[in-house]
């Protein structure tokens, strides 16, 4: 039922049971676990969890970015096509041009030793067929469009020449020139003072809704998710535990791990606290996975058998989690 509305229009992206496992040597580690998600066309997906629960993982598996020692297998399912049975040039095709990745960090991912102008016009051109002039004109436009002021001036500007806002508005502005139809945004505001953050998924949400852009939103902050997110899906250890609308994840959270989220998010009104115990200790290392319910370690409603048997993902609530709680 809470599937309905959102999820009756197309799936841009449909990953089915997707597991990411890094091979040495000494050890395997598999860093996601049977996860499963989709993307519906023009709409906002979260992804939230706390750090190593296997969210960029995630996201470097959709993209085909994993090192060479990385396994992956599973359904990656984009427009109906596997992604994970695809040449590395047919996949090179599809990466920037249809799906592209924004990181948390603008100033690695553009080049110091070149103007940002340059930047736009050479992506421009690797996509599009134009001429330098015309790439050169729709540079400009799209910094107008990121709101950089000045575009003309700072055109011929250098990275370290722009904030780090500046900077993720030129990443942006960099990924829209590709016109992507799904957007994965990993952390986009993780570096940034809270009102530039503000200030980003504005622009974000902007640039999704004109473009009729698919977005999958990555954070560790809830609050961020459930205000801009259409559907949220909570990961911990490399499993999803919870997913639904953010109205029923924010406010009649099932998981007690995201209830815990939820506890941990700065409420300036105490009244408004709902009753959720705060999370213990940190997330166990994925050498070294908890039996059972992965959360048992942390969860302060742990029941025995919490320690032996997984939780299956069933519908409680308005959401769809995997707790053995009733
Ligand atoms: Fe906690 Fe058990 Fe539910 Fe896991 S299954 S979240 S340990 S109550």
């Amino acid at each position: 039922m809470i599937l309905e509305g959102i999820f009756n229009t197309i799936h841009m992206l449909h990953v089915n049971d997707l597991q990411t496992t890094f091979i040495s040597k000494k050890e395997s580690v598999t860093a996601v676990d049977g996860v499963s998600l989709r993307i519906p066309k023009g709409k906002v997906v979260g992804l939230v969890g706390e750090s190593g629960s296997g969210k960029s993982v995630t996201a470097y598996s959709i993209m085909g970015l994993l090192p060479a020692h990385a396994k992956r297998t599973g359904e990656i399912l984009w427009k109906g096509q596997d992604l994970t049975t695809l040449s590395d040039k047919k996949l090179q095709s599809i990466r920037g041009k249809e799906i592209a990745l924004i990181l948390q960090n603008p100033l690695a991912a553009l080049n110091p030793v070149f103007t940002v102008g340059n930047q736009l016009v050479e992506t421009i051109m690797l996509h599009h067929q134009v001429s330098k002039e015309e790439a050169t004109a729709r540079a400009i436009e799209l910094l107008k469009r990121v709101q950089i002021p000045d575009p003309e001036k700072r055109f011929y500007q250098y990275p370290h020449e722009f904030s780090l806002g500046m900077c993720q508005r030129v990443m942006i502005a960099l990924t829209v020139s590709m016109m992507p139809e799904l957007l994965i945004a990993d952390e986009p505001t993780a570096s940034l003072d809270v009102t530039v953050q503000a200030q980003i998924m504005l622009l974000l949400k902007e640039i999704q809704a004109q473009d009729n852009m698919s977005i999958l939103f990555i954070s560790h902050d809830l609050g961020l998710i459930a205000q801009n997110c259409d559907y949220v899906y909570i990961m911990y250890l490399g499993h999803i535990v919870e997913e639904g609308a953010p109205s029923a994840i924010f406010h009649n959270p099932q998981h007690p791990y995201t209830q815990a989220l939820i506890h941990a998010i700065p409420d300036p009104n105490p009244d408004n606290k709902m009753e959720t115990l705060p999370i213990q200790g940190d997330i166990p290392s994925p050498m070294n996975i908890p039996k059972g319910c992965r959360f048992h370690t942390r969860c302060p409603k742990a029941l025995d058998r919490c320690k032996t048997d997984v939780p299956i993902m069933q519908k409680k609530g308005d959401s769809i989690s995997a707790c053995w709680l009733e």
